[in-house]
């Protein structure tokens, strides 16, 4: 996020003439932003002049617009900035052409493609693949869908989600709004091309409240039964904050539960799986998965795969709550195998080149707190303070929902 403190420091050594360039990013389109003259469909960065004086309530301004500044420098007086010159006023950054790809490992937020495709004018990808991942006697139904993106200029880093419009209408008769869905491939996609993306997408089912009607959702059950070659709209990509360190040394603590392995499978791609030129892992990474049943732990040959291969630099524990019991004899949910290793957990917390990610069903949080204070505890360190730290330093990322 952007850090007043730091741009405070730097405008007041300035004098009030002179003119500051905000770069800013994901400015949504509202009554507000309607009435200037910003040009932000599909918009990359936009480039706002600022007067020095008038800094603090442009801040707001762009908050209040959904935007979030991600670089501020000052403007010399020939319009340069930082001897390049910079785009007018609402002028787009250009977009990177398909000849641009692939993207190196994200170095600013700047760096970091936000909403390219906006739900007014998506992107219309294609179906490529529509498989199951789940195996026999597993509960409900999840599937790993690719789609086609060769034909735009949708490009995403590891960790991103996308939007997907369901066609139809509501209740209400108006057009579906989009739903996010975690990406599960990294940039380069699963065949290596850099023209795919992949999303891993569990249908969801109910029984209704008071009718007991079955229910299926509506943008889940449409892509679970997704026709291959059939158009689908995407939106996005969103997500600046759940994304790999840059630090190949770091430690990556991944906790995910059901389709919160999405991102994870993405983060194992990039680090083990694929060989690049300009990020070569050689850290360590923790991936705790959380899920009912072994039929239904999702990419199980992949993971396993890449830990008997890796298992220097990867490490991995299930904790399958149907079938596993914790030490209380009770059922084995991710919060238990937490709790069983909690001092190594501890311990690695306390290195400043780990990281923390958590992704999967809300409230799986709760459990990990519980189990992460107990142990900090110990040493008289409260968790809560502990974790803020960590939060404020970059190093605990969660993605629940
Ligand atoms: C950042 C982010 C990433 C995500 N990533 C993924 C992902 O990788 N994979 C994935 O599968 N999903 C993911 N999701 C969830 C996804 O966006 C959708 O919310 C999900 O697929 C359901 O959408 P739907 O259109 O099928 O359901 P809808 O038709 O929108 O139905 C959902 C509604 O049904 C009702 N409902 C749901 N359950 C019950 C119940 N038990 N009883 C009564 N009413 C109920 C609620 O009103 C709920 O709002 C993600 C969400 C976010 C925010």
């Amino acid at each position: 996020m952007y850090n007043s403190r730091v741009a405070g420091g730097t405008v007041s050594t300035g004098s009030d003439n002179r003119i500051f360039i905000y770069e800013v990013v994901g400015l949504r389109q509202n009554e507000e932003t309607d009435k200037t003259n910003y040009s932000i469909n599909r918009s990359g960065s936009v480039f706002i002049p600022v007067p020095f004086k008038r800094m603090n309530q442009e801040m707001q301004r762009i908050n209040r617009m959904g935007g979030t500044i991600v670089s501020i420098r000052p403007q010399n007086a020939d319009g340069a900035v930082n001897g390049k010159v910079t785009p007018q006023l609402g002028q787009q950054r250009k977009q990177p052409t398909q000849e641009s790809k692939p993207m190196t490992q994200a170095k600013a937020k700047s760096d970091i493609p936000v909403n390219i495709y906006r739900p007014k004018d998506p992107f219309v990808g294609r179906c490529l693949d529509n498989q199951t991942i789940i195996r026999e006697g597993a509960i409900g139904k999840v599937r790993h869908v690719v789609f086609d993106i060769s034909g735009g200029d949708l490009r995403y880093l590891e960790g991103q989600s996308i939007g997907i419009i369901p066609p139809g209408e509501d209740a209400n008769g108006k057009p579906h709004k989009l739903r996010l869905y975690s990406i599960a491939s990294t940039r380069h996609g699963d065949y290596g091309d850099d023209k795919t993306i992949s999303l891993c997408v569990r249908e969801l089912e109910y029984k209704h409240p008071e009718t007991g009607e079955t229910v299926y959702g509506t943008c889940s059950s449409y892509l679970c039964n997704l026709e291959k070659d059939a158009d689908v709209k995407i939106t996005g990509p969103v997500g600046s904050s759940f994304l790999l360190p840059e630090d190949p040394n770091a430690n990556v603590i991944m906790m995910a539960t059901g389709t919160g392995i999405a991102p994870f499978r993405a983060f194992l791609w990039r680090m083990f799986k694929e060989k690049h030129e300009d990020y070569k892992f050689n850290g360590s990474a923790w991936l705790i998965f959380g899920i009912a049943t072994t039929p239904n732990i999702l990419y199980k040959e992949e993971l396993e795969e890449l830990q008997s291969e890796f298992g220097d630099h990867f490490r991995m524990d299930y904790a399958i709550s149907r079938e596993q019991k914790n030490q209380k004899g009770g059922k084995m949910y991710l919060q238990d195998r937490i709790a069983e290793n909690a001092e190594q957990m501890w311990r690695l917390l306390q290195q400043e080149n780990t990281h923390t990610f958590i992704c999967g069903l809300k409230g799986m949080e709760g459990g990990i707190d519980e189990a992460l204070s107990l142990v900090a505890a110990k040493e008289g360190v409260n968790w809560s303070e502990f974790q803020k730290q960590l939060k404020k330093n970059n190093r605990w990322h969660v993605e629940t929902y």
